[in-house]
Order: structure tokens, then C-alpha cells, then sequence
């Protein structure tokens, strides 16, 4: 395993999201120069403001569907936003963002000769007709539907990616990301673990969509983190797609109780309606993420990963009050 140690200028896109903001964490931490680019379209100043004046940290606020011309060895881009709500609510941008994004990234990554990383998404398998899923799988996506500029944007990214590859030689990782979930996940931003979180803190009825037996795989934020830096770490035999993520499965309801019982909520459940194209199950195939990324696995179990993101959530909400 090639230890990421000496030091680099690393820029990361989407950096005050809330994986960018982990990430950035623990490059700062390696020594690393980090340059965080951000329009704070989901992310926000707090998510980094522990960072802002540290030496080797620089944010500078940047649309990626614009150039951008910086000098850098190596990129991780992340920007776009993960969660339905954000990225159907301009769905032309979301495309744009990953398909312009990836190309101005990619054409930066050209010129400068520096080392890609790409955060795809489970979401280019769609609603999967195997399970679990390996990366050889291409995938069931509705081209046309609400969750398509997501979907599609990020496959499409992950094509200019592997064109880069062949056509300039350029040094790539694709890193194809399940359910994550942590501190500094927004706090209205409607994915399951925030919303269940949240509505079990405040009393709220917790929203079961569907019947509630869909499944999820979740991973928490620092495990992922770790898998994408040591995929940064690896040769350029290892261009990916690599799935990372926790294949511990669970249901919705499972998920529901589970919050119930950990923060000691009297809420109710309430069915509402599925959202349209809502994959009815997702479990990540870890294998080839295990043999690349020197045996790397996740380590936090849910229920550990639920009481850190309970205890974010229970102090964001209290300062939310007393502001
Ligand atoms: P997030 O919404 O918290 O972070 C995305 C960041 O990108 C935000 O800070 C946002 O302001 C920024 N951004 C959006 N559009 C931009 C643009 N045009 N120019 C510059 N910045 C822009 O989401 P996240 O959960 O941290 O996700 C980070 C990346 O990981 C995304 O690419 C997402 O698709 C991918 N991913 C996340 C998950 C997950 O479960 N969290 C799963 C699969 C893939
Ligand atoms: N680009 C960028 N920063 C750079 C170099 C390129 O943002 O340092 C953008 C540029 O806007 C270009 C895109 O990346 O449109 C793709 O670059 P590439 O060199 O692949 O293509 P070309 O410039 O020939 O269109
Ligand atoms: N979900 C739910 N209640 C909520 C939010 C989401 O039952 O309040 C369900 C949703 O229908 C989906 C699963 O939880 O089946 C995960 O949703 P999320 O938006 O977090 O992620 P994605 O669907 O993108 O995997």
C-alpha cells in the first residue's frame, strides 16, 4: 500500500458539502495544502469554518460548470448535490454540474498532469436487477425520469472519465459511493437518516415512504472518507469503478426503530407515498474495494455511526433554537 504522506496540493471540489468537509479534515490533518471549491449550493461555510485561517487551507467560492485554472497534484471532485430534494430542485443545473463539472475538472486535470478522482454514486445502477451490486453491473435507469439529471449526470461523468483515461492518458479513480451518512449532513436536506433523525429529536411523526421494506446500505462518513483516500493512493492500474460503502442492509422500518430505540423517541410512524423510481434495494458488493484498497472494510456498525449522528443532530438543533 502506498502511504499518502508527502505533502500536496489537493484541490476538492464541493469541499464545504458534507463529505468534502471530512475529506478536507483529514488531508489538513496528512499536511496536505488543500484548496476547497464551493458555490455553497447545498454546503455551507459552518461545515469547514473550524478550517477557515488554518495555514493550509483555502476556500475560494466557484461554480464548476465554469473553468477554472488553478495549480493542483491531485482532485478530488465531489461537487454536486446528493439528495433528491436538492438536486430535482434545478434539475438542468444538477446535470450540468456533473456532466460541465466533469469536463472543466477533467481539462484542469490535463493540463496541470494531476491525479483524478471522481465521487460517482450507487445511483448508476438505478433500481438493480441483481443483488448485491458488483461494479461489472451496468445498471437500470430511467433516462427520463426525476432522479435521471442524478443519475445519468453521474454516468455520464464517469464516461468522460474513462474517455480522458484512453484518449490523454489521464490518471483517473472512480469511486462509486453508497448511502452515506454523519455529522454535517443537512439537516433538511429529506434523505432518510436526517430526516428519521431529526423527527425522532423533535417528536415528529417519522415518514416511512412505501411500505417501508426497501433496503439500504450505510456507510458512515469516516469509513468512506478512508476508502477514498486510499483509492487516491493507489496505481494507475487501479483506474476503478470501485463500489465503496457498509453492505450491512437494512429495511426502512428497520432503520425507523432503530432510531426510535436510540434516542428514546416517542414518535409514531406514517406512511406516505413512494417517490417515483425509488430503488427497492441497494447493497453494495465490497469485494474488489476490499482486494484494491489494501483490505480496507468498514469499521463503524450502524448503530454506533446512528448515536454520533444523533448526538450532531440533538446539539445542531439546540443552537438552531437559540439562535
Ligand atoms: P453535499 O450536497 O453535502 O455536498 C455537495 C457539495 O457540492 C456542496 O457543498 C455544494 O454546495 C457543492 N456544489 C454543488 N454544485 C456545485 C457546483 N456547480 N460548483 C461547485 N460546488 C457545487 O453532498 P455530499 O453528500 O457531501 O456528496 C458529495 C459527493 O458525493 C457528491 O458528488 C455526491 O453525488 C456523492 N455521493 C454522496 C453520497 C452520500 O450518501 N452522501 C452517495 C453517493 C454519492
Ligand atoms: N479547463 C479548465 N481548467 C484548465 C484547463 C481546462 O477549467 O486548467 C476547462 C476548459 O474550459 C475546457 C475544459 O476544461 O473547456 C476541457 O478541457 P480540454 O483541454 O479537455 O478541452 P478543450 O480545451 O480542448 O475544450
Ligand atoms: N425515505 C423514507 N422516509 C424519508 C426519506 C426517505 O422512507 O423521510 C426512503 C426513500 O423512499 C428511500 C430510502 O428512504 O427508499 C433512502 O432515501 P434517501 O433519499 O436517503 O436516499 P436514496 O433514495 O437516494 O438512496
Amino acid at each position: 500500500m502506498r502511504q499518502y504522506n508527502a505533502s500536496k496540493k489537493v484541490l476538492v471540489t464541493g469541499g464545504a458539502g458534507f463529505l468534502g468537509s471530512h475529506l478536507c479534515d483529514r488531508l489538513i490533518a496528512q499536511g496536505h495544502d488543500v484548496l476547497c471549491v464551493d458555490n455553497f449550493f447545498t454546503g455551507t461555510k459552518r461545515n469547514i469554518e473550524h478550517l477557515l485561517g488554518h495555514p493550509r487551507f483555502e476556500l475560494m467560492r466557484h461554480d464548476v460548470t465554469f473553468p477554472l485554472y488553478v495549480e493542483v497534484d491531485e482532485i478530488f471532485n465531489l461537487a454536486c448535490p446528493a439528495s433528491p430534494i436538492h438536486y430535482q430542485h434545478d434539475p438542468v443545473q444538477t446535470t450540468k454540474t456533473s456532466v460541465h463539472g466533469a469536463i472543466n475538472m477533467l481539462g484542469l486535470a490535463k493540463r496541470v498532469r494531476a491525479k483524478i478522482l471522481q465521487a460517482s454514486t450507487s445511483e448508476v445502477y438505478g433500481d438493480p436487477e441483481i443483488h448485491p451490486q458488483v461494479e461489472a453491473y451496468w445498471g437500470r435507469v430511467n433516462p427520463i425520469g426525476l432522479r435521471s439529471c442524478y443519475d445519468e449526470g453521474k454516468r455520464c461523468a464517469e464516461t468522460l472519465f474513462f474517455d480522458y483515461h484512453r484518449q490523454h492518458k489521464l490518471r483517473i479513480k472512480v469511486v462509486r459511493i453508497f448511502n452515506t451518512y454523519g455529522p454535517r449532513m443537512h439537516m433538511n436536506d429529506g434523505r432518510v437518516v436526517s430526516n428519521f433523525i431529526v423527527q425522532a429529536l423533535k417528536g415528529e411523526d417519522i415518514t416511512i415512504y412505501g411500505d417501508g421494506q426497501q433496503t439500504r446500505s450505510f456507510c458512515y462518513v469516516d469509513d468512506l472518507v478512508e476508502a477514498m483516500l486510499r483509492m487516491m493512493a493507489t496505481g494507475d492500474e487501479v483506474p476503478g469503478p470501485i463500489n465503496i460503502g457498509n453492505p450491512g442492509e437494512f429495511s426502512m422500518l428497520e432503520l425507523a426503530n432503530k432510531v426510535i430505540e436510540l434516542t428514546g423517541s416517542r414518535s409514531q410512524l406514517m406512511r406516505m407515498p413512494l417517490p417515483a423510481d425509488d430503488p427497492k434495494q441497494r447493497r453494495p458488493d465490497i469485494s474488489l474495494a476490499q482486494q484494491e484498497l489494501d483490505g480496507w472494510a468498514p469499521k463503524t456498525q450502524l448503530e454506533e455511526g446512528l448515536k454520533k449522528t444523533i448526538a450532531y443532530f440533538d446539539k445542531a438543533l439546540s443552537e438552531s433554537t437559540s439562535d
